[in-house]
């Protein structure tokens, strides 16, 4: 009987790893996978600065779901087919072990992205994937029960099944290949990405990190809490990393002018803290206000934010005038930035938005519109923000067209 051909798009993560397990579990299939440009794995090698942080140490499909602004439903049904405790172990088979991070990222033990690139190139060579570097596809065309792939250098390829692996784009025309099949393309947009704030007296504090931060965008709904970092252009940090996230569509929308309101001190709000401050006024009257920072907040921060509450630092707490005070409490609950503009987290970023997710069918990646066509990865609409779980869904996804193709 003759060999069925698949034709995996793109050599990133989530073709591999469709290539990969579409070619292990089916004998009979021939696998190829073509890359429009020389290198494969490139977005696995220069990851989590270098380390890969390959997934998260998750367990709950319910916990897991909510780390994706987009693609969270359908994350929901395909996380039951392939999940963080496959990864663990389908690395682990293959002899890689992954180690987990205080705050739940798991790397490979060796903390270089290298050890799994190694591991997925040694899995395509050992199932015998053909690979085709610098081989863009411009076009898929339908012939008969087969697809008609067309490249932009010449040549033309026949195949049986298709899986459109080939990552996140920036602009919308990029994508008019996919639209051309009939596929509805959520606008793309990026995501994961720190605020700058030009010109800004905090900028001044660069390097300072606050613990825990609560930064809401104005205006919107949009609120987290966590980690915050001030730079030399802005801020950055875990806090305002989830924010781009959730928000990527609508910052995106306000071409990146917007404004923010941040609590230096999530615990209080400025009726809690005005109570605070009542009792150290009480209990340390004759220190200096310099001297007796509300809560653990960096010493340079407190010192900016009596500054700009115009509070001379080493007057004493029992001499603070009520206005100053509320000055205060307003500068450390409800303190207003405003935003003009972004920059890329280097460490980690993805492209919000790509195929529809109504098009597709979670149980098997196939095209609800085209039979015999698949997709994987960031093609598809769905994000998350940073930790791992972006390549959580190129595996997830990949593995399940994977075993839907390979199962044909
Ligand atoms: C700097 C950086 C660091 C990151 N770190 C992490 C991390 O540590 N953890 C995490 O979870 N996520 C991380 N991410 C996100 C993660 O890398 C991506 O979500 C993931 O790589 C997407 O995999 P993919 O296979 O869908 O797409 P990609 O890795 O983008 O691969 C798609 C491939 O398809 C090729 N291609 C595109 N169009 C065509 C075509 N027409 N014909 C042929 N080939 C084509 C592209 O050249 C590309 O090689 C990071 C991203 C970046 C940019």
């Amino acid at each position: 009987m003759a060999k069925k051909k698949l034709l995996v798009i793109g050599g990133g993560a989530a073709g591999f790893f469709c290539a990969i397990n579409a070619a292990q579990m089916n004998a009979n299939l021939e696998v190829l996978l073509v890359e429009k440009s020389s290198k494969l794995l490139s977005k696995v090698k220069v990851s989590g600065g270098g380390r890969c942080n390959v997934t998260h140490s998750c367990f709950s499909i319910a916990e897991m779901i909510k780390k994706y602004p987009r693609g969270h439903h359908f994350l929901k049904k395909a996380f039951h087919h392939f999940f963080t405790t496959d990864t663990i172990s389908w690395f682990a088979d293959r002899g890689v072990i992954l180690k987990t991070e205080s705050d739940g990222r798991m790397f490979p033990t060796t903390d270089n992205s290298q050890t799994i690139v190694d591991c997925l190139m040694q899995q395509v060579n050992k199932f015998g994937v053909q690979i085709m570097l610098n081989r863009e596809v411009l076009e898929l065309l339908q012939q008969d029960n087969q697809w008609k792939i067309n490249f932009k250098s010449d040549g033309t390829l026949i195949v049986d099944f298709v899986c459109i692996a080939s990552g996140g784009y920036p602009k919308a025309i990029q994508f008019e290949w996919l639209k051309n099949m009939g596929h509805t393309i959520e606008a793309p947009a990026p995501s994961l990405f720190t605020f700058n704030m030009p010109g800004n007296t905090i900028n001044s504090l660069m390097g300072i990190t606050v613990e825990n931060a609560a930064v809401k965008i104005i205006g919107t709904k949009l609120q987290e809490n966590g980690p915050l970092l001030i730079t030399h252009w802005g801020m950055s940090g875990p806090c305002i990393l989830k924010l781009s996230a959730w928000g990527a569509k609508s910052l995106a929308a306000c071409n990146y002018n917007f404004s923010i309101m941040v609590n230096w001190l999530p615990d209080f709000n400025e009726q809690t803290l005005k109570e605070r401050f009542q009792q150290i006024r009480f209990e340390h009257a004759a220190q200096k206000i310099i001297n007796r920072n509300p809560a653990a907040l960096p010493h340079r921060l407190w010192q900016y934010l009596l500054q700009q509450s115009g509070i001379n630092e080493n007057l004493r707490w029992a001499h603070l005038p009520a206005k100053d005070q509320n000055k205060l409490i307003k500068n450390c609950c409800a303190q207003e930035f405003k935003v003009s503009g972004k920059t890329t987290f280097k460490e980690e970023f993805v492209t919000a938005g790509g195929v529809s997710l109504d098009e597709v069918d979670y149980n098997t990646m196939q095209s609800k519109i085209k039979p015999n066509l698949y997709f994987a990865g960031e093609v598809l609409d769905i994000d998350g923000v940073t930790g791992g779980f972006n390549f959580q869904n190129a595996w997830t996804t990949g593995f399940i067209a994977a075993k839907a193709i390979a199962g044909i």
